[in-house]
């Protein structure tokens, strides 16, 4: 099963917003824009949310029915390893295998020799079609790259094999990720990596590396755009040689985790993938329960006053609810308003704290990031948060829509430089 050129990762917090999300994809569709929807979820989101994967296969089928959807769509068991992937096998057609935790461990001794000997090949340099400057390589790297990753190559295999053992492998997609943690993959490592990938016989289709700069939750992009540039741009060659020389999957391509709101390298990613005729996967999750938080916010009343208790509570529980995503948020506590200022709030003052409209002076990024882990609040008082949730149905559909399709979709797909 190949994943079409465009996907994204459309991550439900509370499985609520699927028709809502559906329909900015259709939107783009009606503009000419063909995206895959994968609705994706992790064991931790799920562990947080107290929902399961079958939930997932659930809300996508159902949005599928009611916007009568003809086209391909997944559901992505999100960054799962052998411990976690059980319960997401009957219900998924997409894996996002996380091999994170096992890079830095030792391979075996024979495997590294033979790494090493068989890529020798590729010293002083790996100079790819369309690169103005080669990759150096020395027998350093290559010593320093089979220490990093050649274990955790062979944690894919395991867990590719686990799922093929229960499931077809051609009827679900593969990605690998590797985003989470703390140092980037340079292209180089790239390299390595499909080209071990593919010698391990995984089909990988999507490509999840952590790129430098920070993809903090729910906020913009924070480091050097040119740098990110010539990166992307190299990691983009990179794949369109994997593709064409390791005999991997034609439809393989990148995959950006923490996709949502990175507003300012949309404009890059976007000539980029087009210069190159290439596909991108963007998971964009966290984005759409804040956008149910806005959208109460702007329902006014009762629904206002459930986000103003939601923020009183995260503010107090700060530390227990940063702590799953140390790596990927950045919250100056000095920044956030106190709860009882927080409270005198009106509901416009809200809305325009948590919307990401970055040049709106009311707008507060750890505000935004406190509040996008936050889920866990909303989740331990279901009943209302679900209650309200129902009853201001039109007002957060809207909400979800919009963020999706303005101010996502828009503008890595259809925006030539960031303007129309
Ligand atoms: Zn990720």
């Amino acid at each position: 099963m190949k994943i079409n050129k465009y996907s994204f990762g459309i991550g439900d917090r509370f499985g609520r917003q699927g028709k809502a999300q559906l329909s900015a994809v259709l939107k783009a569709e009606k503009q000419g824009i063909s995206i895959t929807p994968v609705w994706n979820k992790s064991f931790r989101e799920h562990s947080i949310a107290g929902t399961k994967p079958a939930d997932v296969r659930r809300e996508a089928d159902a949005a599928v029915r009611a916007l009568k959807w003809q086209k391909p769509y997944f559901v992505d068991a999100d960054h799962i390893n052998l411990k976690t992937v059980d319960e997401f096998i009957p219900v998924s057609d997409f894996f996002t295998m996380d091999v994170a935790e096992a890079i830095g461990k030792p391979a075996g001794e024979q495997e590294i020799k033979d790494f090493i000997s068989a890529s020798k090949a590729f010293i002083p340099n790996l100079s790819l079609p369309g690169m103005d400057k080669p990759l150096p390589v020395n027998e350093a790297y290559l010593y320093h790259f089979a220490g990093q990753y050649l274990h955790a190559m062979d944690e894919a295999a395991k867990i590719f094999e686990y799922i093929s053992a229960r499931k077809d492998p051609d009827t679900f997609v593969v990605e690998v990720s590797i985003d989470e943690v703390d140092k980037p993959q340079a292209p180089a490592d790239l390299f390595f990596i499909l080209k071990t990938l593919a010698e391990k016989n995984i089909p990988v289709q999507t490509i999840a590396p952590r790129f430098s700069g920070r993809f903090n939750k729910g906020v913009d992009y924070v480091g050097d755009l040119k740098k990110f540039e010539q990166e992307f741009e190299q990691d983009l060659l990179v794949v369109e040689y994997a593709r064409k020389n390791f005999g991997l999957p034609d439809s393989l391509k990148l995959s950006i985790h923490s996709g949502s709101d990175k507003f300012s390298i949309y404009p890059v990613i976007g000539r980029l993938i087009r210069k190159h005729d290439q596909g991108i996967h963007v998971k964009t999750a966290g984005t759409t329960w804040l956008e149910e938080l806005i959208g109460l916010a702007a329902a006014d009343g009762e629904a206002l006053q459930l986000v103003k208790h939601i923020y009183s509570e995260a503010y107090s529980r700060m530390e227990e609810l940063t702590r799953p995503y140390a790596e990927v948020i950045d919250i100056d506590p000095s920044a956030l308003p106190q709860p009882a200022e927080f409270d005198t709030w009106t509901s416009q003052k809200t809305v325009s704290a948590l919307r990401h409209v970055p040049d709106n002076p009311d707008f507060n990024p750890h505000l935004r990031q406190l509040m996008h882990v936050g889920y866990k609040i909303a989740a331990e008082q279901k009943t209302q948060y679900f209650d309200l949730l129902d009853r201001n149905e039109e007002i957060i559909g809207q909400q979800v829509k919009e963020n999706l399709f303005d101010r996502h979709i828009k503008r890595l797909f259809l925006e030539q430089n960031g303007k129309e």
